[in-house]
């Protein structure tokens, strides 16, 4: 009986000793953390990718081992989602995509992978956009400045042409400036912590929605929030009045367009309902693609760049908050942005 116990226990220590030789050798850096959030163990890659080192950083608390890191602050933050492309603690260490998986009942484990490459190829991607839009801006201006010059009286035949000509030399013109905004905004990593006020925001946004639509449709505010946003004003005006150029642009005359600001739980949300044309449902997933329009034509005609819900979408990442979209072909669509607590400034100041 002893020997058949002994033999079952150099099995299992042999075992053992297989699979963290095979965790070893695995290419991304897993870290094994107790229900207190103690370092229990990790595999070797997690020297190279994160800088643990055995034995010194076993029983290590992992949020405290990696403090005063981007690493550190998403941990503090709970570890939430998994993220793609984050700094390694390491001076000069690799881009990292990390992600937090449970085990049982509180232990979890922290995997981590280099993701350089990508991270290298992307940013290849953003500059040759950014530098392109850039390059096409002065060329833009002198073309559009050389047009508004011209009087179509001087030769009526062209005027249609001259006409045509401005509203597509704008058009370009916006694109151009929506790339550009994209580009920025991919550059940053979080938004700035002003104070927003609700109050003037809202305001403002009605007046847009109001001088857009030119009495064509219903435009009414419906502010039950007291609640101010943290974040960036500028970029939050812009992704707000994105969705209200939308609506009205997407509401045929005589609807209706609702721009709304409640408390939901401890955040808030911003929201913008209109009774135009409505999504159908399997464009919905795709609306915020670059360039992904359900219908190219309307959305020229009415001057869209395709680029708006791109901007919404990063604007509300850097703000941790989220886009909601429902929509019912015919009777009309919802865009709502919800906003955590973390984001929200209640007090008065
Ligand atoms: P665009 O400049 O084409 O409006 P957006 O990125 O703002 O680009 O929107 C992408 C597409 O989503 C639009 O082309 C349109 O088909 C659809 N869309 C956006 N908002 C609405 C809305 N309120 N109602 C109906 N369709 C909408």
């Amino acid at each position: 009986m002893t020997r058949v116990r002994q033999q079952a226990q150099s099995e299992s220590v042999r075992w053992l000793a297989e699979l963290r030789r095979s965790a070893d050798a695995l290419p991304d850096a897993s870290v094994l953390v107790d229900q207190r959030g103690r370092i229990r163990w990790f595999n070797h890659t997690a020297g190279s990718l994160l800088g643990l080192f055995r034995p010194q950083d076993r029983g290590h608390e992992l949020g405290a081992r990696f403090a005063g890191t981007e690493l550190g602050a998403w941990l503090r933050h709970g570890g939430m989602g998994p993220v793609t492309d984050i700094a390694s603690p390491l001076p000069e260490g690799p881009r990292l995509g990390v992600m937090l998986i449970p085990v049982g009942r509180r232990a979890r484990i922290l995997l981590a992978r280099d993701v350089s490459a990508i991270s290298r190829l992307e940013q290849m991607r953003r500059d040759f956009v950014a530098n392109v839009s850039h390059e096409l801006r002065t060329p833009l201006t002198v073309i559009h400045g050389y047009l508004e010059l011209l009087d179509p009286n001087d030769v009526p035949a062209l005027a249609p042409v001259l006409d045509e000509m401005r509203t597509q030399s704008r058009r370009m013109g916006q694109i151009v400036e929506d790339l550009l905004t994209l580009s920025r905004l991919e550059a940053q990593q979080t938004a700035v912590d002003d104070r927003v006020a609700m109050a003037p925001m809202l305001a403002s946004l009605l007046r847009e929605a109001e001088a857009l639509s030119q009495s064509r449709h219903r435009v009414e505010l419906v502010r039950e929030s007291r609640a101010d946003l943290i974040g960036s004003s500028r970029d939050l005006h812009s992704a707000f009045s994105n969705l209200v150029s939308n609506a009205v642009r997407y509401t045929p005359t005589g609807g209706s367009i609702r721009i709304s600001w409640r408390d939901v739980g401890e955040g808030a949300v911003y929201a913008v309902e209109d009774s135009g044309y409505g999504i159908p449902a399997d464009h919905i997933s795709r609306l915020t693609e670059r360039f992904y329009r359900v219908s190219s034509s309307r959305s020229r005609a009415t001057g869209g760049t395709g680029l708006g819900l791109s901007i919404v979408k990063h604007v509300l990442s850097l703000h941790q908050a989220e886009l909601h979209i429902e929509s019912r072909p015919g009777k009309g669509s919802t865009f709502s942005c919800e906003f955590p607590a973390a984001r929200i400034q209640r007090t008065a100041t």
